[in-house]
């Protein structure tokens, strides 16, 4: 029986074999320090170590595991799913970049997203040579009708709930409505990088249901570890062996792996939940002043970390976004975003960072 990923994907792809990387053929194990230690390891031209830079159980004079067992193991724990459903990647964003060269031919395949949205699906669709098919969110949520309108011209849809940058999820319903009416002609992706602020809502647990989902995943916005480049790929074992055919051969560094296992043990889980906790309380506030604010307009309801709101006009979208560059606060423009037009988007800091960021507001809107 031919799978999903044996359909869609890239003919060429189906009968191909992945690069065969020591450390794929022969395995050394989640404890990669005991494991090598009663094998001679010559078949990779590594130097023989003991490194001298080591991260507590990981010997970096040796490549990683492809997926390493420890990093896996753990994120299979923290998602409710088996270590088969798992494809670990540098940051969601090489996962955008892998389903699309994965599932289309390029300069013949294409995306579908729904605008606005996060940048990335267009910038990886665009390097790949795959085409854009828009449909804009209509109030902030799926226009299902046009999105059916588009069954059969495209190979991937890119959701993303909540979304980035308008913050809200989309409703359950019409994601399980997507999910139907594309059935197996296309890839259906949910990107879950703030799923944490809102975990209810996940699609997980959908994957047994539906072989075209696939979750993406991250530690970069939650889990406080942006700058380490870790993200998952959730789907179907046979969408992952299929990805696996095309990612890199080493794409989990080894300090990678042991500092994001150790994020997702127990204890780190619970700094997390209360990270998540005091990140709502701080939006619900900052939601409540810029309602109260005249030269906001409109405040977008938010799931995740972060808030968009529309200035009253284009000159005072600038003046705000002046008036904190100015004093060294940096946010997020998005105006240039189809109906964003005078919106900006402030991520939700510290209780301090935000104090500081409505002061400098309030000083520079005295003064004029
Ligand atoms: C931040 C973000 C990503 C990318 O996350 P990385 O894991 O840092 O690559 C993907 N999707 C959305 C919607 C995001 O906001």
């Amino acid at each position: 029986m031919s799978t999903i990923a044996d359909k869609l994907a890239r003919a060429e792809l189906v009968d191909m074999v992945p690069y065969q990387s020591a450390r794929r053929l022969y395995a050394s194990g989640s404890d990669s320090s005991s494991a090598t230690s009663n094998k001679i390891w010559l078949n990779a031209n590594e130097a023989s170590g003991p490194g001298i830079y080591t991260i507590e159980s990981s010997c970096i004079n040796r490549y990683p595991d492809f997926q390493p067992d420890n990093l896996i193991n753990a994120y299979s724990e923290y998602a409710g799913l088996s270590p088969a459903n798992i494809l670990a990647t540098r940051g969601a964003d090489e996962g955008i970049e892998l389903i699309i060269r994965t599932f289309c031919k390029a300069y013949q395949d294409s995306i579908l997203i729904c605008p606005p949205t996060y940048g990335m699906y267009a910038i990886s669709a665009e390097n790949h040579g795959a085409d854009i098919m828009r449909v804009p969110l209509v109030d902030n949520q799926l226009d299902v009708e046009s999105i059916r309108s588009q069954v059969g011209n495209v190979k991937v849809v890119f959701l993303c709930s909540p979304g980035n940058p308008t913050g809200n999820v989309l409703t359950t319903d019409s994601i399980r409505t997507v999910l139907d009416m594309f059935g197996d002609s296309a890839i259906v992706v949910v990107d879950e990088a703030y799923i944490e602020f809102s975990p209810e809502t996940s699609t997980a647990s959908w994957l047994k249901d539906y072989p075209q989902l696939v979750i993406l995943r991250t530690l970069s916005k939650a889990f406080a570890l942006a700058g380490l480049r870790c993200g998952f790929t959730l789907a179907n074992a046979d969408i992952i062996t299929m990805l696996s055919k095309v990612i890199a051969p080493y794409p989990i560094s080894a300090p990678v792996a042991d500092i994001a296992s150790k994020a997702l043990a127990k204890l780190a889980l619970e700094q997390v939940s209360i990270r998540v906790q005091e990140t709502v309380i701080l939006r619900r506030q900052l939601f409540d002043w810029l309602k109260d604010q005249d030269w906001c307009a409109k405040v977008f309801n938010s799931d995740a970390n972060f808030i968009l709101f529309r200035a009253v006009d284009t000159e005072t979208k600038n003046f705000i976004f002046d008036c904190l560059r100015q004093q060294g606060i940096l946010i997020r423009d998005q105006s240039a975003q189809q109906q964003l037009a005078d919106c900006l988007r402030i991520s939700i800091g510290s209780e301090r960072e935000l104090s500081l960021l409505k002061q400098t507001i309030i000083n520079a809107v005295k003064e004029t």
